[in-house]
């Protein structure tokens, strides 16, 4: 008896890294399937920033009108005191020279954005939602992946490659890399969060503040459309370091009742910071962690990408970023010939080094402003220049895709 068609590409997780995973994969000719553990896709989350060399990607991939509709093209990342005084500030995207913007936008709607794309440009079921991804086993040159739907029926899917594209609690990664330990916890808590305002600044700049004890605040306006209608949605993130936060707590509603003794002093008089706070729907809070790189991510037919493969601290703004990057880079290899296990080890050797060289920075940079931070008074502009250089200098040398990697319009 013949075998049953396999599925092509199997994905496990609907996040910004699967979804544009299998839209490149579908400009490059090839088949892919997302497997996606919540019952549906919605659009959750609050802010995030993509980087100018994600963002041209994803317009070689055909959104550049869909974002451009949806979210702020920055400008311009200030840096203050506790006073609403600048310290310094850095160009953005366009305004730094690169060719594309970075772009501030909600994460939901950019989620929900590549989710449109990849059920028109697939099929309507390219997404199956409510299946959990539990493992794999290879056999001759197919994946098994063993699911669960949310009935708690367990399937098997077979496919020609597996892509672990399931956050950071990746089930796929845990199978591959058992003896891992878990992830690196940090006394670092942050609450996210969401409020309309008439204006902030000139409606296009990031503001990253700090305190003497590295209490911090970073904010942006993150839609085109509350812009368009002349008010401004801005995201904010405050970030405490306290002793008592050690451990891993999951990510859920957070209370204002936390966050605002940290930031009782913070005066910037433009702006009632403590009146921001209150006037949001909904706080949102995440612990501040990490994982290790890892030697390898993969083995024969089967791979990690975003956040399974390398979770980073938000410092710097670059997760969804690398997520995106790597399904480019994917793609490109998987592409190229019929032998999948070579294409996954070569998009490994290309991607394992530069989003390892972002983990670290991001921790370097974290430790960095904060130490500056903490150091009493005077001019830290020269020091805070170095600390931004430096990271873009990593940032942009890691980033770099191949000429054949890049997305095709
Ligand atoms: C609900 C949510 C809200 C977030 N909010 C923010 C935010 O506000 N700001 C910010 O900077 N970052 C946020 N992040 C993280 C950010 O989206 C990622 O760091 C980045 O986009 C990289 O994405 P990713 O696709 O690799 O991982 P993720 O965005 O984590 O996506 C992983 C996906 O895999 C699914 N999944 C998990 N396990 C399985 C499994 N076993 N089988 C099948 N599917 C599985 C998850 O449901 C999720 O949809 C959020 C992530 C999530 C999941």
């Amino acid at each position: 008896m013949s075998r049953p068609a396999p599925a092509g590409i199997v994905i496990a997780g609907g996040g910004i890294g699967g979804l544009a995973t299998a839209l490149a994969l579908q400009a490059r000719g090839l088949r892919a399937t997302v497997l996606e553990a919540a019952p549906e896709i919605s659009p959750l989350g609050v802010g995030i920033n993509i980087q100018p060399a994600a963002v041209a990607e994803l317009i070689g991939l055909g959104l550049g009108d869909a974002l451009a509709a949806t979210a702020i093209p920055t400008r311009e990342h200030r840096y203050l005191n506790s006073r609403g005084e600048t310290l310094w500030t850095e160009p953005r995207g366009v305004a730094a020279g690169h060719a594309a913007p970075q772009y501030s936008i909600h994460r939901g709607e950019l989620q929900m954005m590549l989710l449109d794309a990849v059920r028109a440009r697939l099929r309507q079921d390219a997404v199956r939602t409510g299946i959990q991804v539990r493992g794999f086993a290879h056999s001759g040159d197919r994946v098994q992946v063993r699911t669960r739907t949310q009935s708690g029926a367990e399937t098997t899917v077979e496919a020609d490659v597996l892509l672990g594209a399931d956050g950071l609690h990746s089930a796929v990664r845990a199978q591959l890399h058992p003896d891992e330990p878990p992830v690196r916890t940090t006394i670092v808590r942050m609450w996210r969060g969401l409020t309309e305002l008439p204006e902030f600044l000139d409606g296009l700049t990031m503001i990253i503040a700090s305190d003497e004890q590295a209490n911090r605040i970073v904010a942006y306006p993150c839609s085109r459309r509350h812009a368009e209608r002349g008010a401004v949605l801005l995201n904010w993130v405050c970030l405490a370091a306290d002793p008592r936060w050690q451990g891993e707590a999951p990510d859920g509603p957070g209370r204002l009742e936390d966050l605002l003794p940290y930031f009782e002093h913070w005066d910037f008089g433009w702006l009632d910071i403590r009146a921001t706070f209150a006037a949001c729907p909904e706080v949102l809070h995440y612990p501040m962690v990490d994982r290790d790189p890892l030697p390898s991510w993969g083995e024969h037919r089967t791979t990690l990408l975003g956040d399974a493969a390398h979770p980073m601290y938000p410092i710097g703004a670059n997760g969804a970023s690398q997520a995106i990057l790597d399904g480019v880079a994917l793609a490109a290899e998987l592409a190229h010939d019929g032998d999948a296990p070579a294409a996954l080890r070569r998009y490994e050797d290309v991607r394992r080094p530069a989003t390892t060289a972002i983990v670290h920075a991001n921790r370097t940079m974290d430790r960095s402003e904060r130490a500056l931070a903490e150091r009493p008074g005077g001019d830290v502009s020269g020091e805070l220049q170095a600390i931004t250089s430096d990271y873009r200098a990593t940032v942009e040398r890691s980033q770099a895709l191949p000429a054949a990697h890049r997305a095709q319009p």
